[in-house]
């Protein structure tokens, strides 16, 4: 085990308390318990994370979670259920962070596509930055934005032959769709810490999917 491995790492309970509210919209509460019980989470059933910036949900729990759904549905239904939760996420995570980042102030719709695409980029960056361990930057390059996750709590711990980072993927999906104002792009995760690449990086197509 790496010095990096043996580190804790936490979101902000309001990150973890979204994460779990946005699995039970998509899994149902009946899932959702199955999925904490599976996980030895149990306590969790009876009480979800205060919703407030203190730095207590743990990595761990996160990437637990996300196992535990791939095995309790299968790694193919596992995959979408994930994605989905993703984009719940982004949709509760908007009306919780966005204030704090002044999201509401942007003269987001003035803009054009890219231009939009860049900014809201760099306020998700920064909503992950600077209230929890996970360390995300962005790349542009040409037709395509790269977001890295350089410490990722999605697949902290796991070992997998493809990319696992499907709520990642989501929550990305969710918040292009939002700062578009409707459009879908191609998003996918090319390389992931879960099968030993250095830092998981999801491609994001400038280019609308039409
Ligand atoms: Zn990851």
């Amino acid at each position: 085990m790496t010095e990096h491995t043996r580190q804790v790492y936490y979101y902000p309970n309001k990150m973890g308390r979204i994460v779990l509210q946005a699995m039970e919209e998509v899994i149902s509460h009946a899932g959702l318990v199955a999925v904490l019980n599976l996980a030895h989470l149990p306590h969790r059933i009876e009480m979800l994370p205060p919703n407030n910036l203190e730095r207590v949900f743990q990595f761990d729990e996160l990437s637990q979670l996300l196992t535990t759904v791939q095995v309790l549905y299968g790694s193919r239904a596992g995959c979408g259920l994930a994605l989905r939760t993703g984009r719940v996420c982004f949709k509760y995570g908007l009306r919780e962070f966005g204030p704090l980042v002044g999201s509401t102030e942007m003269g987001f719709r003035l803009l054009p596509l890219e231009a939009k695409l860049r900014v809201g980029a760099n306020l998700l960056v920064e909503v992950f930055n600077k209230y929890s361990d996970q360390q995300v930057h962005v790349e542009e390059r040409g037709d395509a934005f790269l977001w890295h996750i350089d410490r990722c709590p999605v697949c902290w711990q796991r070992q997998a032959t493809e990319p696992v980072c499907h709520l990642a993927v989501g929550v990305l999906q969710e918040a292009l769709y939002w700062v578009s104002g409707g459009k879908y792009f191609n998003v996918e995760e090319t390389h992931c810490i879960a099968k030993g690449d250095p830092r998981c990086t999801i491609l994001i197509d400038k280019q609308v999917i039409e």
